[in-house]
């Protein structure tokens, strides 16, 4: 399959890997909308949070179980935001689930 982030999670795309562990990854966004913008993602290639279920949902919890220390490895302590955009209308451009974890200033109210 020829997917960019499982490419980057396979360490065959370069990418400034800020933590990995057997079952995910997190790396800096190319294209930063913050001052810091990291991206989650698991291993094994799920398309969208709405392609998660039963047998995949440790892959989520893997990466919310490891958020907290990634976020404050970032030095975001005063908050920050997760997003997981989901296909055309989400506005998804790369069709391996991630998070974005933003933060490193006042975000805008508004989310869309
Ligand atoms: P989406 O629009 O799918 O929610 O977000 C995709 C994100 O992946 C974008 O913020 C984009 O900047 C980032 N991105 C796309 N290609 C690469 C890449 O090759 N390396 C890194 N580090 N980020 C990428
Ligand atoms: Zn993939």
């Amino acid at each position: 399959m020829d997917c960019i982030f499982c490419k980057i999670a396979a360490g065959e795309i370069p990418s400034t890997k800020v933590f990995e562990n057997d079952k995910i990854v997190a790396f800096k966004d190319l294209n930063p909308q913050a001052p810091v913008h990291l991206l989650v993602i698991p291993r094994e290639h799920i398309a969208s949070a709405d392609e998660v279920n039963a047998d995949n949902a440790l892959s989520i919890a893997e990466i919310f179980k490891n958020i907290p220390s990634i976020a404050a490895d970032a030095g975001l302590t005063n908050g920050y935001r997760i997003i997981t955009n989901i296909g055309e209308d989400g506005c998804q451009s790369v069709k391996h689930m991630h998070f974005h974890i933003l933060g490193g200033t006042k975000l805008a109210e508004r989310m869309c």
